[in-house]
């Protein structure tokens, strides 16, 4: 690659407040348009705002959490502009007195750890949402545009990187990271299907060792992959431009993802074009030490740490700790089964498989399966023990995750109960055995996954209701005698 790529990233986050930024408004999701609305929200005159405080807690935790320095008086500002998603013109927003700035983030990159460093973290208010001809509903409606307010100030927080990302993957990379703090934080749900998640990046393109290029601004990528595939195309499109001699323009791009190329939308903006001038409606807003001091102690174990604790403490193989601490709520759950079961591989093993499968199938969050931990624990034992086959196990695991009942008592409903009886089983061994004159032979020749397949069709025979360990023993003794 004979250009360096320099890639910075602005991630907006909607904030999982209870309600907006300045008034008393509801921020849930998919509630009727414009249905969660009031005077402060819609601009309307003499209305005055009112901080939410919790908003700004969940900003200062991301900012503590990503090592940035946090400011002890900051002033909101007004960003002004014209335009129908934003009913007062003026956003309330912060412009040179954030509330942090100067952090880092760090993961890990092909196994080598990385540290991006973070400009600033900042709080400001969402615009109303504009619907546009094709996304509209009905078909007489194609040729409208419709405005909905229901998000207009909602929480809004801004983190923007320093342009140090070096290429698409890289910044793909910096953003499953970023997000996967933001929910150990449980600041948002960073749904970037319902907009929670929204990140901008920008990008400038230069000969390796030269100073930065010419930056653009790329927009509307939807997804993560969106993301790392727009920045791809912007890269290709740069380098083919000074390839040729020519110049990047400064401009914002949008990313179209039905044709999948970057289109022009409009050149920059400057940050002058917009008035900023300090809110005269809030008073500036104060973090004192206690303050601080109080959040950090509530800030939960993150995952980078969490991780290398599961591989210690748990002896868990690392792509095990990976998947167990990729979500708060799952790792959580995990040691609260390994707590009432000790034995992490095998808790491991059946959260990895079992529990995701139908955690998964349904999409259920978490903290909604009405499973416990302490229920997991006892099914387990029982595996573990004998008294249940895995088979029969995953069964009662299935009912239990629809029903939340104890597995006991759906062994005792469904009749599960497992066969140990030597003298039941006797007999079924006695006719696999005949039935299947060549897999015993091979087994008396030493061959292992001949005795598998043997105790294999002693459970057919069962419905997966005789005790493994039991036929087992039984066979070994039978073939042992021939
Ligand atoms: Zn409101």
């Amino acid at each position: 690659m004979k250009y360096q790529v320099n890639i910075g990233l602005e991630v907006h986050v909607e904030l999982s407040t209870a309600s907006k930024l300045f008034c008393g408004c509801s921020t849930k999701f998919g509630a009727p348009p414009n249905s969660q609305t009031c005077p402060i929200c819609l601009g309307l005159p003499g209305v005055l705002p009112v901080i939410n405080k919790k908003a700004v807690e969940y900003t200062l935790s991301t900012a503590l959490v990503l090592n940035c320095k946090i400011s002890r008086l900051c002033r909101f500002a007004r960003k002004n502009y014209y335009y129908p998603d934003l009913p007062k013109n003026y956003q309330i927003s912060q412009y040179d007195e954030p509330l942090a700035r100067d952090g880092y983030l760090d993961f890990e990159m092909n196994g080598k750890p990385r540290r991006v460093e973070i400009e600033r973290v900042h709080l400001e208010e969402d615009a109303a949402k504009l619907i546009h001809g094709e996304d509209t509903q009905n078909p007489e409606d194609r040729e409208a545009s419709f405005v909905d307010y229901n998000r207009a100030g909602i929480p809004l927080m801004e983190i923007v990187s320093q342009p140090e990302l070096h290429s698409p993957e890289e910044a793909y990379q910096y953003l499953v990271n970023l997000k996967r703090i933001l929910r150990y934080l449980k600041v948002s749900d960073c749904n970037m299907e319902e907009g929670s998640l929204r990140c901008d990046a920008n990008i400038s393109i230069s000969p390796q060792g030269e100073k930065l290029g010419t930056r653009t601004e790329l927009k509307n990528m939807n997804s993560f992959k969106e993301l790392r595939d727009g920045l791809e195309l912007e890269v290709k499109r740069q380098s083919s431009l000074l390839d040729r001699g020519e110049k990047v323009m400064q401009e914002t791009r949008l990313w179209d993802s039905k044709n999948k190329r970057t289109r022009s939308m409009r050149s920059k903006e400057e940050a002058h074009d917009y008035r900023y001038f300090p809110e005269p409606d809030l008073l500036p807003l104060e973090v004192n030490e206690e303050w601080k001091e109080n959040l950090k102690t509530e800030l939960p174990e993150l995952p980078p740490r969490r991780y290398q604790r599961f591989i210690k403490d748990y002896g868990l193989p690392p792509y095990d700790a990976g998947v167990l601490t990729d979500v708060k709520d799952l790792a959580d759950y995990f040691e609260k089964c390994v707590a009432s079961f000790p034995h992490p591989k095998l808790v491991s093993n059946w959260i990895m498989g079992e529990f995701l499968r139908l955690v998964k199938k349904v999409n259920l969050p978490i903290p909604q399966v009405k499973v416990s931990p302490e229920q997991i624990g006892r099914l387990l034992k029982q595996m573990k023990e004998g008294t249940l086959s895995r088979k029969l196990a995953k069964l009662v695991f299935e009912e239990m995750f629809k029903t939340g009942k104890d597995a006991e008592k759906i062994i005792e409903e469904k009749k599960l109960v497992q066969i140990t009886d030597e003298l039941k089983l006797r007999d079924l061994v006695e006719g696999v055995v005949k039935e299947n004159k060549g897999a015993v032979n091979d087994f008396k020749k030493g061959k292992k996954e001949a005795l598998s397949f043997l105790v294999g069709q002693v459970m057919k025979k069962t419905k997966g209701k005789a005790s493994p360990q039991v036929v087992n023993k039984l066979l070994k003794e039978r073939v042992g005698s021939l």
